[in-house]
């Protein structure tokens, strides 16, 4: 089976208004051409602008993080309903900046995936083991459970919508990319819990993106990998020219 690629830009803190128009406006010539599903992930302040100036193109946008609830007292979040009706149709959830800043846990991402789902957002799980972890040969055990506890409850109808980004810790923003072996190795892993959890349908048809220092140079090669079905992006989504680069891979 073919998986079509996708490939989402992770702008973290990054860009006012003003700089954010001017770098959609240069994303959305560049990318033109791609085969790829393309998401930005804008801050939240960017959003409207960003659904706006996205419109008729081939790029779809996305948050990088939403509270659980619907509504409440929970002073400085933002809910899932909040982000459909500006227009963002993709929500970053669990990424590793948030477990380690801001309290995620596991089982707050597996919270936020069951509301992402039932309010028709669709979620980019972010799941990824640290350097004493790898050093420690537990890579697949942790990124196995993260998964695990991500995925429970989750039918498998709803399952088939997730997108799954396999983000090394030691690698983000660090400059230092896991080999195409490596990160292959782990979303080949991260596919064989989708079966045990699953079925093999749903298994074949889960995309799994690699997240980490991915960049004009190196994208080509991650995204050649048979269990790589795309890219998370920081900093190279953040220059117009090496993300059009990284979207515009054909295989
Ligand atoms: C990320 O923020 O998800 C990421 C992979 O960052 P970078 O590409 O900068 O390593």
């Amino acid at each position: 089976m073919v998986r079509k690629k996708i490939i989402a830009g992770n702008w973290k803190m990054n860009k006012t208004q003003q700089q954010a128009k001017q770098l959609i406006e240069e994303i959305c010539i560049a990318v033109k051409g791609s085969t790829s599903d393309i998401v930005i992930c804008t801050p939240f302040t960017n959003l409207g602008l960003a659904v706006q100036l996205t419109k008729n193109t081939n790029i779809s946008v996305g948050a990088q993080n939403m509270h659980f609830e619907d509504s409440g007292a929970f002073t400085g979040e933002v809910s899932a309903e909040m982000l459909t009706e500006i227009g963002a149709e993709y929500v970053i959830i669990g990424h590793s900046e948030r477990r380690q800043y801001f309290g995620e846990t596991d089982e707050t991402v597996n919270k936020k995936v069951i509301t992402a789902l039932s309010k028709g957002l669709i979620p980019i799980v972010c799941c990824g083991e640290s350097l004493e972890q790898r050093e420690n040969g537990i890579t697949n055990e942790v990124v196995r459970t993260q998964i695990k506890i991500a995925f429970n409850s989750i039918n498998v109808d709803l399952a088939k919508k997730v997108i799954i980004a396999y983000e090394p810790i030691w690698a983000i923003g660090t400059g230092k990319t896991a080999t195409c072996e490596q990160a292959n190795e782990v979303c080949s892993a991260i596919r064989s819990v989708i079966h045990e959890l699953y079925d093999n349908d749903t298994a074949t048809a889960c995309r799994i993106q690699y997240g980490g220092s991915m960049n004009a140079g190196n994208a080509a090669q991650l995204l050649s990998m048979s269990d790589i079905d795309g890219g998370l992006i920081g900093g190279a989504s953040l220059k117009a020219a090496d993300f059009a680069v990284i979207t515009n891979y054909k295989p």
